[in-house]
């Protein structure tokens, strides 16, 4: 058991010198990397034994922590009568006490707030501040009522409370759980609702979901508008009570559909912070522990990679039980991966499980050691994937897991399994973004704008490769049907119609069938010409040398191809399966084009019909991760720096410090890879590496910063080959 002597024996040696940091002049969400926080329950207030979790927060080498203040339950004695005291509160003030001992041990606060919803009594002294359905009735949360983003709650009570708990107890800033109100799924009928909308826009609230109605659309952006309104205003109150550097930061979820349902404009939200709380606390099976690597990209892309971002990351595995620890383990390295760093979560300040006590403390102990190679560091990677959350919104929709997370999963997938270091970069970020980049993929990036679309074609036009699949560039903004693709310039291929890609289609038993080089001159239905048949497969095809098909379970339609195309892939349609005496091809060879590709001046351009990123994403088929992969090799030619051999399923990601090459190499051979928890690692090994090495960093150097070993690095031309025994859980090089 891990009682509290333990705990001061445990701390005595390395006792942290964080109240030094205190009287830094650098702003705490510039230094503060490493979190804590226990989720205080309503009984808490009589069993929370602060002096207990003072020293647990040396132990975890913590810098911050995050205590609850306000908002649904209050754990201070607030001047707002109706402002709901914890049920065990009893008077004291013990979130006052929780902070000022957090002060006097050197810790920046956050005060944990929840905004949303409140108990009946304060329903009925302000019914007008209450979100409505159409009838009239509240929108209600189990007992609780659920307060309208457009009312005095948000604009007038919530700004008082704020500057009460500053000027109680002088907080670093707010860390507010559930601070956007209503999802889209509910469209409130309030009063205020109505009023403003009207104002806004001249039109009545909609009156049903309706992604093709111009009002309902309208309704989505100022929904938008007002989360981003509101987190200026809570930081503004913050500021002006509490100084330049008290900062109001709501939760983000690392979920891009969940940011969607929740209106958070991720973009103009990361434009408006110095420091961002993720609330994306585990893997679910269907992503693995490589999504939380993917979320640090693409929210550092947001927000830029000076900024710190942390994440509560939950040590329960069902509310209140440990979490194995290698589960827990593992999300937070592939965290530190992608520019994530670590703050542990439990709910409740006493557990019956004690387990969880012990999982974050090695973990926290090598983020302390080696936190400057995990921060202010810039991402090295040849291959950008693009995304937007108004692709998720307007071309996703309501289905945008399947219309826009799993093309974009299966991609990235296919990178991962081939060890091909990518960036996320966001849709309006192309030119920012894509200077060391060799190609963009659009995975089904249905929804473009046309100057979005712009910067994809000067992409190409100054050699950069592209790759897109489905629908991509078929719709603009707004989601709806362009008469053909936008890019279709550049795909040199042209949609068959306009409701192409806008819903995903199964038949398990279609396939593809690979076939000998083709250079047409017109291709398809409408063809002039017979194709000219080389009589070699392209190299996309390499490795397939003893298949003529791979399976593929979905649909294509015919399409119109322009002069010059490749045609390496045709689609093979579905036949019956059973009995087996059935099972044999209808139609084994059509002209139906799956996989296009072509030369635009310097650049390589693939199109893929084929939802085979999608169909990869659900099926986990190895020729159809091979064959993404194969079409990222070619686009990239020899600009992938990085070639990484050795048995097992590593994530690779790439950075550079002036100076320096940061490597990181996520060990995901575990006997729950797909299927968490895993409570056993596996060690996979040896593993040879070589890298391209950036100009200022002369590999003379090495340093592997897991398991404290300098191996040797050969540089030949520019590229660092090295090796190294095995990686557990994970491994960060450093080669100066
Ligand atoms: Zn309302």
């Amino acid at each position: 058991m891990l009682t509290r002597r333990k705990i001061l024996q445990l701390t005595a040696a390395g006792a942290a010198t964080l109240s030094a940091q205190s009287t830094s002049s650098v702003p705490w969400y510039k230094r503060a990397t490493r979190w804590g926080q226990t989720n205080i329950t309503e009984r808490d207030p009589v069993r929370y034994d602060i002096a207990w979790w003072r020293e647990y927060w040396k132990l975890t080498q913590i810098q911050g922590v995050i205590i609850n203040a306000g908002g649904i339950v209050a754990y201070y004695p607030s001047k707002f009568p109706l402002h709901h005291r914890a049920e065990f509160l009893n008077g004291r003030d013990l979130y006052g006490e929780l902070a000022k001992a957090a002060h006097e041990d050197g810790l920046a606060v956050l005060a944990r707030m929840d905004s949303n919803r409140t108990t009946e009594d304060f329903f009925r002294a302000h019914p007008d501040w209450f979100a409505r359905q159409k009838s009239g009735d509240p929108y209600r949360e189990a007992d609780k009522y659920v307060t309208c983003v457009n009312s005095p709650y948000y604009d007038e009570y919530l700004p008082g409370i704020l500057q009460e708990i500053i000027e109680r107890s002088h907080p670093e800033g707010f860390g507010d759980n559930s601070w956007s109100g209503l999802t889209r799924e509910r469209i409130c009928y309030c009063d205020n609702c109505t009023r403003k909308f009207q104002a806004k826009t001249g039109k009545a609230l909609p009156a049903r979901k309706d992604w093709n109605n111009e009002v309902y659309r309208k309704w989505i952006e100022w929904n938008y508008a007002r989360r981003v309104e509101i987190w200026e205003l809570n930081n503004h109150v913050a500021k002006a009570a509490g100084g330049p550097h008290c900062l109001w930061l709501g939760m983000n979820s690392g979920s891009i559909t969940t940011q969607s349902r929740d209106f958070r404009d991720f973009r103009e939200i990361c434009k408006r912070s110095e420091f961002l709380l993720l609330d994306h606390q585990s893997r679910t099976d269907a992503t693995g522990f490589q999504q939380n690597g993917d979320t640090g990209k693409l929210v550092h892309g947001l927000v830029g990679w000076d900024k710190v971002i942390t994440e509560s990351m939950a040590l329960y595995q069902v509310r209140v039980a440990s979490k194995p620890e290698p589960e827990a383990r593992m999300w937070m390295v592939e965290g530190f991966a992608g520019g994530i760093q670590p703050w542990w979560h439990m709910v409740g300040a006493y557990h019956d499980d004690r387990r969880m006590y012990r999982t974050p403390e090695r973990t926290f102990r090598w983020h302390k050691l080696h936190e400057q190679y995990l921060v202010n560091r810039r991402p090295v990677a040849a291959v950008g994937v693009i995304w937007s959350q108004r692709n998720t919104d307007f071309y996703g929709r309501d289905d945008a897991a399947e219309m826009v997370d799993l093309p974009y999963r299966g991609f990235t997938q296919a990178l991962l399994r081939a060890r091909i270091p990518y960036l996320p970069v966001h849709a309006d970020d192309i030119e920012k973004e894509s200077a060391g980049l060799a190609v963009l993929i659009l995975p089904n990036v249905g929804a473009l704008s046309d100057a979005q679309c712009q910067s994809i074609r000067q992409f190409v036009q100054r050699r950069g490769s592209l790759i897109a699949t489905g629908a991509s560039s078929l719709y603009d903004e707004w989601g709806d049907a362009r008469k053909d693709f936008a890019l279709a310039d550049l795909l040199g291929a042209h949609a068959p119609s306009g409701e192409f890609g806008r819903k995903e289609a199964q038949q398990v038993h279609s396939y593809l069938r690979l076939i000998p080089e083709m250079r047409t001159k017109v291709w398809g239905p409408h063809a002039g010409e017979e194709p000219v048949v080389s009589g070699t497969r392209h190299p996309v095809l390499q490795g397939f040398d003893e298949t003529d098909i791979i399976p593929f379970g979905g649909v294509l339609e015919d399409l119109r191809l322009d002069a010059g195309t490749t045609v390496p892939l045709t689609f093979v349609p579905a036949f019956p399966t059973y009995p087996p005496e059935t099972a044999w091809m209808r139609h084994p060879k059509t002209d139906i084009p799956a996989l296009v590709l072509r030369t635009v001046g310097n650049a390589r351009v693939a199109y893929l019909p084929a939802d085979i990123d999608r169909r990869y994403a659900r099926t986990n088929l190895p020729d159809q991760g091979n064959l993404l992969a194969n079409i990222v090799r070619w686009a990239a030619g020899t600009r992938v720096g990085l070639e990484v051999h050795g048995p097992g399923l590593i994530d690779c990601h790439l950075y550079r410090q002036p100076g320096r090459m940061i490597l990181h190499f996520v060990n995901l051979t575990n006997e729950g890879t797909w299927r968490g928890p895993i409570d056993e690692l596996i060690p996979v090994g040896p593993i040879q590496v070589k890298v391209k090495l950036p100009d200022d960093v002369r590999g003379r150097s090495s340093q592997l910063l897991v398991s404290d070993a300098k191996p040797m690095v050969a540089v030949q031309q520019g590229w660092a080959s090295f090796e190294f025994k095995s990686i557990v859980d994970h491994e960060v090089v450093v080669i100066a």
